[in-house]
């Protein structure tokens, strides 16, 4: 036997049993990104280095040391998308759809970090995300924040809570960053290696720190709170107000900066305590900056992102999964003429409901192993076909999880109707 190979490591397999549970989560989803007006665009996998340096920043996690990038025949550098945003928003400004519109988009698809592999956390995992363009917010912040809201009870998601902060405008943020760094740089000893690497360079990362080590040192570090612009601080409230009547709770966390550099002004997260480390399921925010700086014409912008593995950790968890996908009928063939009379014979009820699903038993065998097969499947009934049917142009109907049912002969011409009845899919 040769040697088994095996996926790379942190990339899964998504197996049956689990699909139902990924199905539930995407079709609710796009049905509700459709009833709050957004359209789906699909975009490449790689993008050109670059993208990413330029978009995400050069000193963040994913650009310093999570990239699958290399070099392609032609020795140009390329990068298997860390995340959706620059992708999208580069998509955008060579269409010309930001080009004075509005856009509301979402996308979905596989992401790739070179990250430690443990639960909640892949070198390969997926995404929806949204994005808009062309709207300054805060009733649009508002909007997708509700959206994500309907997403979860929707779906039946308990316990997320919705993290909440702004980072201000750019020159806000420039203001405050030189008072953290000078706060940080009188600390110096204090910094672990990561936060003296980024103190010039990214510093309200900092904030983000999960030291435990560090953790007395940022609690007193300056607030961005206390930094705000006017314009800034007033959309924020605005924000605050519009969910307050809208019913959705929220915390105010003035240490949530996000990992990418793009963002300002809003940005929130949704937490759960039930996936150990890995809590984040949706994060988002502003980044009005970025279209400008990619090119484009200056244009507000935001969206967000959900993972999906961690979404469908508590789906699984919760035992919430799309309805029965099990075939409906699991027919059974055995004898001359039945199997070409068998398929002639699932073909039309097909005809007869695109809704009706059929297992045909393939493969051969005796009844008994077809009928085992048939239990398998998790069919209600098994269509028996014998000589003696074919000849009647009939089959032999037999209930496979109720045994009161008695099993009956039902003719061909009649079976539609009768399947529609008992499955109840009039
Ligand atoms: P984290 O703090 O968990 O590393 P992040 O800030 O790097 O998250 P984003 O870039 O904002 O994450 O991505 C949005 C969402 O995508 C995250 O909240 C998370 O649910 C999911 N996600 C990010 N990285 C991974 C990964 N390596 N494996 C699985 N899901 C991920
Ligand atoms: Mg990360």
């Amino acid at each position: 036997m040769s040697k088994q190979l095996q996926a790379v490591r942190g990339m899964n397999d998504i197996l049956p049993q689990e699909t139902p549970y990924w199905r539930l989560l995407e079709d609710t989803a796009r049905r509700i990104f459709a009833a709050y007006g957004f359209d789906e665009i699909r975009l490449p996998i790689v993008e050109k280095t670059e993208l990413f340096k330029r978009t995400i920043g050069e000193v963040t996690d994913i650009v310093e040391k999570e990239m699958y990038t290399f070099a392609d025949r032609n020795g140009d550098s390329l990068t298997l998308r860390p995340e959706g945003t620059a992708g999208c928003v580069r998509g955008c400004i060579e269409n010309g759809l930001t080009h004075n519109q509005i856009q509301r988009l979402w996308y979905q698809g596989p992401m790739f970090r070179h990250e430690r592999p443990q639960k909640g956390r892949y070198r390969q995992f997926h995404q929806l995300g949204v994005e808009c363009f062309g709207l300054a917010g805060p009733d649009i912040d508002a909007e997708l924040i509700m959206m994500t809201a309907r997403l979860w009870r929707d779906l039946g998601l308990h316990g997320l809570t919705l993290q909440l902060n702004t980072l201000g405008s750019a020159a806000a943020r420039v203001a405050y960053r030189d008072k953290l760094v000078a706060y940080l740089q009188a600390h110096h000893e204090q910094l672990d290696e990561d936060s003296q690497r980024r103190l010039h360079s990214n510093p309200l990362r900092i904030l983000d720190s999960k030291n435990p080590a560090m953790q007395t040192l940022l609690a007193a570090a300056p607030s961005l709170v206390d930094h705000l612009d006017e314009a800034s601080q007033h959309d924020f409230g605005e924000l605050c107000r519009l969910l307050r009547a809208a019913g959705i709770d929220y915390e105010v966390n003035p240490r949530l900066v996000r990992g990418l550099d793009y963002y300002n002004k809003t940005v929130f997260e949704w937490v759960t305590d039930r996936l150990g480390a890995q809590g984040t399921v949706c994060a988002g925010g502003r980044f009005d900056g970025l279209v400008e700086q990619l090119g484009g014409r200056d244009t507000p912008a935001l969206g967000f992102a959900m993972g999906l593995e961690r979404l469908v950790a508590l789906l699984m968890d919760q035992g919430e999964r799309e309805p029965d996908s099990a075939p409906h009928v699991y027919l059974v063939m055995a004898g001359a003429g039945t199997l070409e009379a068998g398929l002639l014979l699932a073909e039309q009820l097909r005809d007869a409901d695109a809704r009706l699903r059929i297992r045909s038993n393939c493969g051969g065998g005796s009844f008994k192993a077809q009928f085992k097969r048939a239990d398998k499947s998790g069919a209600r009934f098994a269509l028996i076909l014998g000589e003696a049917e074919v000849g009647q142009r009939s089959v032999s109907i037999k209930h496979l999880r109720d045994p009161d049912f008695e099993q009956q002969t039902v003719a061909w011409d009649e079976l539609g109707h009768f399947l529609l009845q008992h499955l109840n899919l009039h």
